[in-house]
């Protein structure tokens, strides 16, 4: 029967292989029975290899160090956005293979999943190893059977897109939240790797919110709500749709700094455009970034302070911030943290949309290897 231990020893693998029993056996607090005896499923179906024998030094005694074997099929990572999905073609370690960028429109069901089912099309006629799993991200809640609860940036509610997907496709799809899988990406291969706890905060059309605590992401059905969407920030800021005054969203959301320097302009102006006009000194403009800049810098303190892990992961679309502003970032974020505690430590992950549908490639290698080993 499947348990979390299996599911720890298999990300562990996923995450770390190749690596040697004992490291492994430290890591989840395992006896070597115990790891011998949680291995074998996944050994038995071949879904781990292990590998030549090479003698460890210290003791010389031979080891053999597990890894996930290399030819378990190739993945498919894809990001919905509110207009386009952005995928990747992965092998069973997340690397990419290819990559594609399909729009559709409207932003129905059918839309969606006829543009997910041509990429998987797209995808099998050239994966080296045939697909055997297919994961979707996207902005809002789902829940474990591959159900969209609500997703505000396609307009849905109770959209049972995985099921769907599946029988259009006969392949296992495993659907999750975005900022969940990116999340996950950041912390087996991304930005995060090798730090056993940070905070995720994405910015871009939205503003996300993640965890990694003790080596493991954070994974509770408040995970997808986007709880980091409406944090205040900012009492004398612009208001957000709903009504909060200077809220994340109102200040760091390309949408709601578009809006503040359009109001002003009189004209529409687009993220891209809004960043260079602040360059070139737009008063307007430089208004608008540098209170985004103390906003963001605001978020990430609170974030390392009530997390208690003070390395914080910036990702998502809306890194062009990060790069016309780091200084008052950094400086925003210094001034809001006890001088006692350790300096926040600001990573930057600026992969932009190829690292969210990585995300999702990552949650379906993940969800094959446990579903293949029972
Ligand atoms: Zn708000």
């Amino acid at each position: 029967m499947l348990t979390e231990s299996h599911e720890a020893l298999a990300r562990e693998v996923l995450i770390h292989g190749p690596i040697g029993r004992s490291a492994l056996g430290r890591r989840l607090k395992l006896s070597p029975a115990s790891l011998t005896r949680l291995a074998k499923p996944f050994l038995e179906r071949g879904l781990f290899v292990e590998l030549d024998e090479e003698s460890n030094g210290a003791v010389g005694r031979p080891v053999r160090p597990l890894d996930i074997a290399p030819d378990l099929g190739s993945f498919a990572g894809m990001k919905i956005t509110g207009d386009a999905v952005y995928a990747v073609l992965t092998d069973a370690r997340a690397q990419i293979i290819d990559e594609r960028v399909v729009d559709f429109a409207p932003k129905t069901p059918d839309a969606v999943i006829a543009a997910l089912s041509s990429i998987v099309s797209a995808f099998s006629a050239i994966a080296p190893a045939p697909l055997v799993g297919i994961g979707v991200s996207l902005g809002g809640a789902v829940d474990d059977s591959g159900r969209v609860i609500r997703a505000p940036f396609l307009d849905w509610v109770d959209v049972a897109l995985g099921p769907s997907l599946s029988s259009a496709t006969g392949l296992a799809v495993t659907v999750e939240n975005d900022v969940v899988a990116l999340v996950e990406a950041e912390r087996w291969f991304g930005a995060g790797r090798g730090r056993s706890g940070f905070s995720v905060i994405t910015i871009g059309a939205g503003v996300g919110y993640g965890l990694v605590v003790g080596g493991e992401a954070v994974h509770t059905r408040e995970a997808g709500v986007g709880l980091g969407g409406h944090v205040p920030l900012d009492p004398t800021g612009p208001l957000c749709p709903e009504g909060h005054r200077g809220c994340s969203s109102a200040l760091l959301t390309s949408i709601g700094m578009c809006a503040q320097v359009r109001a002003a302009l009189g004209r529409p102006v687009d993220y891209d455009e809004l960043l260079s006009l602040a360059v070139a000194g737009d008063p307007v403009a430089t208004a608008v970034v540098e209170a985004a800049a103390r906003g963001l810098g605001r978020m990430i303190a609170l974030a390392a302070n009530f997390t208690m892990q003070p390395t914080v992961v910036l990702a998502g679309d809306g890194m062009g911030l990060w790069k016309v502003t780091a200084p008052r970032i950094r400086a925003a974020a210094a001034a809001d943290r006890d001088p006692l505690a350790e300096p926040v430590e600001i990573l930057v992950d600026e992969a932009g949309f190829r690292a969210w549908a990585r995300g999702a490639a990552a949650v379906a290698i993940q969800a094959a290897v446990t579903r293949l080993a029972f």
